[in-house]
């Protein structure tokens, strides 16, 4: 347990939270500040800081605990659909140094939108990042 984490904090019940979902690695519970009616956290019960350095078996763990939590949002909340986010480190709005997965209901009448216009890449734009990223 990191010592000044707050989701540490909530997987040792030492602070509240509207807990959804246990098991022995993992934990689930509201978000705070839902995106969507439902959205809820994932959490390792073991400390990482981020996707970076979680172990390679809590981010399975995690996965699984998502897809059990998203059935079931479907089932109790009549979402229409389920998104995964996870964010690592500031750059991609990571807030909490605690891994984690949020797991946000959509609804087809829900106002999240895209951040982003996607745009078409150039084929040798594509093939140069792919060649920079390339395993060997
Ligand atoms: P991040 O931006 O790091 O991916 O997401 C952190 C999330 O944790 C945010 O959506 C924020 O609303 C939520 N959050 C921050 N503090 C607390 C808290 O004390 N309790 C709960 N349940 N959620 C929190
Ligand atoms: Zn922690």
């Amino acid at each position: 347990m990191a010592d000044d984490c707050i989701f540490c904090k909530i997987v040792a019940g030492e602070l509240p939270s509207e807990t959804v979902q246990e098991d022995e690695h993992t934990v689930a519970f509201m978000d705070l500040n839902p995106w969507t009616r439902g959205h809820a956290l994932v959490v390792p019960r073991r400390h990482s800081r981020n996707l970076y350095e979680v172990d390679d078996a809590d981010l399975g763990y995690a996965g699984v605990a998502a897809k059990r939590l998203a059935l079931r949002m479907r089932d109790r909340l009549g979402c229409d659909g389920v998104n995964l986010l996870g964010c690592c480190e500031p750059a991609a709005w990571q807030t909490v140094f605690h891994t984690h997965v949020h797991v946000i209901p959509r609804y087809d009448d829900d106002p999240l939108q895209l951040p982003v216009r996607p745009r078409q890449a150039e084929q040798d734009e594509l093939a140069r990042v792919a060649a920079e990223l390339r395993e060997s």
